[in-house]
């Protein structure tokens, strides 16, 4: 905390040094003036703790200066104390107090009283200052504390995003594909409509990586991806990559036919990039197999059961040839081809 100042104000230089001795024992910064012109000069570049000043001066006296002094709303705050060997007239120490006064002391001082005001005075300033270096501080660490509560909530956000996002294709991931096949499951259960599902699986994707390489076959899983995004679904279906070269859709609300019709788009779309595949067994350009199922949910069996149903479909459009599309449909547990 920085040194209180005291501004002592008196227009004969022997009474500034006798307050200046009395003020001796204070750890202060004492700053002279010796008019009351040159006493509101100071204010403009000092912070007072207190101002002790002389009433009778040649030209503005005491009272003008504490008067314009309150009137400043920098100084408004300032405790003034007049000190003076005027008149001990009632009057004339009203006056003193009207124009702003806080005490009121006559000539000669009486050191120890002069001493036990100017101290309280002073630990008033002091236990202001740290008040307003706390609340400063208190200030500081509330910015702080908001900064880093929208860090704390963009990380939350990030991490929300991470755990439910694929990183190579942005795509959502295994853990929330589950998420949302759960939650249809069980919507499916309480509206009994359809519930469909699309699974497919890149046609000789080991060999196009052998090919072309890893980093070829990442970029064209994330193209793959754009692709299946791109085509036209209804919003309420989610797309998912569900391992390394398999995805898969999730549509509520669709029949057999209507996802029949999905996953056919969805093949042809794939074909049309005539992504180069040499190397592949079956075709000369990169193709998918695609495996579908529809089943009206049931408490009866899980969601695993659409699952497999799929998966079953897609190994038999593997086995038919690949690059085409297989549908089953799950009637009382049953999977039927
Ligand atoms: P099929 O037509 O029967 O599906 O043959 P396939 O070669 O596609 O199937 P297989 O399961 O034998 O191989 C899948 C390959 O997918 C293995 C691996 O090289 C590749 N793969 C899986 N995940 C990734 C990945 O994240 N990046 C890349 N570049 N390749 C991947
Ligand atoms: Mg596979
Ligand atoms: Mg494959």
């Amino acid at each position: 905390m920085a040194i209180p100042k005291i501004l002592i104000v008196d227009d004969r230089p022997e009474n500034l040094l006798a307050l200046e001795g009395l003020l001796e024992p204070f750890n202060v910064e004492l700053i002279k003036a010796n008019s009351g012109e040159e006493a509101l000069a100071h204010t403009l570049d000092h912070d007072f703790a207190l101002i002790l000043l002389d009433v009778q001066m040649p030209g503005m006296d005491g009272y003008e200066v504490a008067e314009l002094m309150r009137g400043n709303k920098k100084n408004k705050h300032i405790p003034i104390i007049f000190v003076t060997a005027a008149s001990k007239a009632p009057s004339h120490i009203f006056r003193g107090y009207e124009s702003g006064a806080v005490d009121y002391l006559l000539k000669p001082l009486i050191p120890v009283m002069f001493q036990s005001k100017v101290g309280v005075f002073i630990e008033l300033y002091e236990q202001k200052e740290a008040l307003r270096e706390k609340t400063q501080e208190f200030d500081r660490k509330l910015v702080e504390l908001e900064e880093l509560q929208q860090q704390l909530e963009e990380t939350n956000e990030q991490l929300l995003l991470l755990s439910t996002t694929d990183g190579l294709t942005g795509l959502f991931n295994r853990r929330r594909f589950d998420e949302v096949l759960n939650e249809e499951w069980k919507r499916g259960i309480r509206s009994q409509q359809p519930l469909s599902f699309i699974i497919l699986d890149i046609d000789h994707f080991k060999a196009y990586n052998d090919t072309y390489g890893h980093q070829a076959g990442d970029d064209c899983l994330r193209e793959v991806a754009r692709t299946l995004a791109s085509v036209p679904l209804r919003e309420m279906d989610k797309i998912a990559r569900i391992g390394g070269e398999e995805f898969a859709i999730i549509l509520p609300e669709t029949d057999r036919e209507g996802v029949m019709l999905a996953a056919e788009r969805i093949r042809e779309s794939i074909d049309e990039l005539n992504i180069p595949h040499s190397s592949s067994l079956s075709h000369q350009h990169l193709t998918i197999s695609v495996g579908v199922s529809t089943v009206v949910p049931d408490l009866a069996f899980s969601s695993r059961k659409l699952l497999e149903a799929a998966d079953d479909a897609l190994y038999e459009a593997k086995r038919r040839g690949r690059n085409c599309c297989c549908s089953t449909e799950v009637i009382n547990q049953a999977v039927n081809l």
